[in-house]
């Protein structure tokens, strides 16, 4: 068996005071913070049990008042996250409430390499948001046990909360059967499916940490809290991630990505907002950054390449 306890404090309190900064949106209704902040730790402990060398994002596409959440994060753990609300929220909202109405709304994991080749798409999978029996799942921990369910062939068990102040969660799994499930070849990983919900350590771990509540995830400390629940089990434990490895605030927008979106719009299109309003203001929706462009800056943008003036190759 293999956990991750996270506990994300500066990173969490950064995403939520930019957003409450912003022009755009303003501070999220209480149900939408707390569900972004359990994102944001499932996407981290994801991203930690996984060990990809890309950038994890985390996705809920809504079909209620919440159209979207994202959550990115890095290989670093550079993390950044924002939710699009276009509807009234109720203050006690449930999962479904806000995400999930008609039962359309989905969780996206996209794994986007950090060397993609030209043409190669980054790897995707979609889960529901409902149960076996077609129910309407309440808890976001159990769509993305059902995900590593499909995806890693791995019993997962996550228990996430998030207020104001923390954003955290704990992941258990159950580890391959001996050696490693992939090089091992198909007798084992038909022994490690054979014991898909049945192992029973698994299953007695896994019951521990689902006593685990809300408020004692978010107040206590990983020791106290590793102490409540494994008394009685052998427990190896790991030394935390050094000072710069821990998990962070950080933005991947920049000046060319949003010029790049702007040559997207189009010559024509583009113009006309310049002779509207005479500049193309974009917001970045992560970090709150406004990125202003007037009518040069604009020309500049779909100039074609031949009628650049010659340029230094290196410094830019
Ligand atoms: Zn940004």
């Amino acid at each position: 068996m293999r956990g991750v306890l996270v506990r994300l404090s500066d990173a969490w309190t950064e995403i939520l005071q930019r957003r409450a900064a912003s022009s755009a949106g303003g501070s999220y209704p209480l149900p939408v913070q707390n569900m972004l902040g359990e994102m944001v730790a499932a996407a981290t402990l994801m991203q930690s049990s996984i060990k990809f060398n890309g950038s994890l994002i985390l996705q809920v596409l809504g079909d209620g008042p919440v159209k979207l959440a994202v959550v990115e994060v890095q290989p670093d753990f550079g993390l950044r996250a924002t939710a699009t609300v276009t509807g009234e929220v109720a203050p006690g909202a449930t999962l479904s409430q806000m995400v999930n109405v008609n039962k359309h709304g989905k969780c996206a994991i996209t794994l986007d390499p950090q060397d993609r080749l030209p043409g190669q798409q980054p790897y995707q999978g979609v889960v529901s948001l409902l149960g076996d029996a077609h129910e309407k799942l309440e808890k976001f921990s159990d769509v993305l046990a059902h995900y590593m369910l499909q995806s890693e062939q791995l019993d997962t068990t996550l228990v996430l909360a998030a207020d104001d102040k923390m954003a955290t969660g704990l992941l258990i799994q159950r580890l391959p059967m001996a050696g490693s499930g992939n090089l091992a070849g198909s007798q084992l990983s038909q022994a490690n499916e054979d014991e898909i919900g049945v192992n029973e350590h698994y299953q007695r771990i896994a019951l521990l940490a689902s006593t685990l509540k809300r408020d004692e995830l978010l107040e206590l400390d990983a020791d106290t809290i590793l102490r409540r629940l494994f008394w009685e089990e052998k427990l190896s434990r790991f030394a935390p991630l050094a000072e710069d490895g821990v998990p962070h605030f950080s933005c991947t927008c920049s000046r060319e990505r949003v010029s790049r979106m702007i040559l997207g719009l189009g010559a024509q299109d583009a113009h006309s907002i310049i002779d509207e309003r005479g500049e193309i203001e974009v917001g970045c929706e992560f970090c709150g950054l406004q990125y202003r462009f007037d009518a040069i800056d604009v020309d500049r943008i779909f100039r074609v390449p031949g009628d650049l003036p010659p340029a230094s190759e290196t410094v830019q």
